[in-house]
């Protein structure tokens, strides 16, 4: 279906190693099922303006979400630091960024990936690993939820079950309402199982860090009200199947609302030689609804040039329709989808991916943190922060 280049071969046999059984329901799909969308790319500078609605498009046409700056910092301040006097600063998402803190990020993925104990239904216990059907995932999960419902969101659990592979899990949905256009949603997640070879998974890297991702975005955002709903997602059986990402791309379809994205993170806390590459998977540039998807992009370059992080990161577009990341469950189902995954390029691929050494020592904690910083304000920009 794609070409393969040798870089997006090596990164095949990553992600076939990652995802290990191809699953039925993920082989018959098709990308492109349903009506394109009328969605036009998104505006991202302040310069663009929202192209008119086409007479006969939807007539709920989605808000696109534009970079107004609502900084109070006056242009000819000339001691600012370059990023607060460019467009689309936010004085608020520059606030959100600074609370997450690499401290944060390491104590929860300690918690994730069973070096401290943490708190589930009442009890202290050590995720000790978060392999399919296993008792530390059912206590991951939980632990999620929780954590969830205790940064004040709604909470709810979507059960699903694969025949073929003859394996079941549960995904974690919270949601926080919008406040201007509730019916739009834009969904930050992460898959939470993991698979090693043999023995326990800490999956620190895989995927203890893009859960830390969607945490640390549901406590920094629920403190603050956006124009959008976010949803803060977390998938089981994608080491499998993809299949919670699946069953999750179906309820939204199911829902009819209106999605801006599903911005998922699977890997991004390895760098091997520290130069802050980090890649954004969406569709091939020419395939029905990649307009969506380029937009996200465009949106989180943005955000790198205007917010100063933990350090400094370089993006990358890696549009390829990649079918062994949770995004493909969306792409088929006409969704927009990102994933966010660490430098994959020769020799950087993460050596300890699906062993039991794939652990909390051996990431790069500025590089995670970044990572997370430029996901939550991404988020924000896209739900539309409010004052
Ligand atoms: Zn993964």
């Amino acid at each position: 279906m794609r070409k393969m280049t040798p870089l997006l071969t090596l990164l095949g046999l990553l992600l076939i190693a990652c995802q290990a059984i191809n699953a039925p329901f993920i082989s018959m799909a098709e990308p492109t099922l349903a009506p394109a969308p009328t969605a036009p790319p998104w505006p991202t500078s302040s310069n663009d303006v929202p192209p008119a609605s086409n007479p006969g498009a939807d007539p709920i046409p989605v808000r696109l979400p534009t970079w107004t700056s609502t900084s109070s910092l006056p242009n000819s301040l000339p001691t600012a630091p370059a990023d607060e006097t460019s467009a689309g600063f936010n004085a608020q998402v520059a606030e959100i960024i600074r609370q997450i803190r690499p401290e944060d990020v390491y104590n929860y993925t300690a918690g994730l990936t069973g070096e401290e104990a943490v708190t589930v239904g009442g009890r202290s216990v050590w995720i000790e690993t978060r392999t399919t059907d296993s008792e530390g995932l059912d206590y991951a999960t939980q632990y999620v939820a929780e954590f969830m419902q205790a940064q004040g969101l709604s909470v709810t659990y979507q059960e699903w079950e694969n025949d073929y592979e003859e394996i079941s899990g549960v995904n974690v949905i919270g949601e926080l309402p919008g406040t201007v256009y509730p019916d739009e949603v834009v969904v930050i997640s992460a898959h939470i199982d993991n698979l090693p070879e043999r023995g326990a998974a800490p999956g620190a890297d895989d995927n203890a860090s893009g859960v830390v991702g969607v945490m640390l975005a549901a406590e920094r955002l629920s403190q603050y009200r956006f124009e959008r709903t976010i949803r803060f997602v977390i998938f089981t059986g994608e080491e499998y199947c993809l299949c919670g990402s699946a069953a999750y791309a179906w309820q939204l379809e199911r829902e009819g609302k209106e999605i801006i994205t599903v911005y998922n993170m699977d890997m991004i806390a390895w760098d091997g030689n520290n130069d802050g590459h980090i890649y954004i998977f969406t569709r091939e540039s020419n395939e029905r609804g990649a307009d969506n998807d380029l937009a996200v992009f465009d949106t989180f370059a943005q955000v790198l040039e205007t917010y100063t992080l933990e350090r400094e990161l370089v993006p990358h577009l890696a549009d390829t329709s990649d079918e062994y990341i949770d995004s493909w469950s969306f792409w088929v189902a006409d969704i927009s989808s990102v994933t966010a995954l660490e430098d994959y390029e020769y020799l950087e691929l993460n050596p300890y991916n699906h062993t039991s050494r794939d652990t909390l020592a051996t990431l790069n904690l500025p590089y995670f943190t970044s990572n997370v910083q430029a996901a939550v304000a991404t988020i924000a920009h896209l739900a539309g922060i409010l004052p």
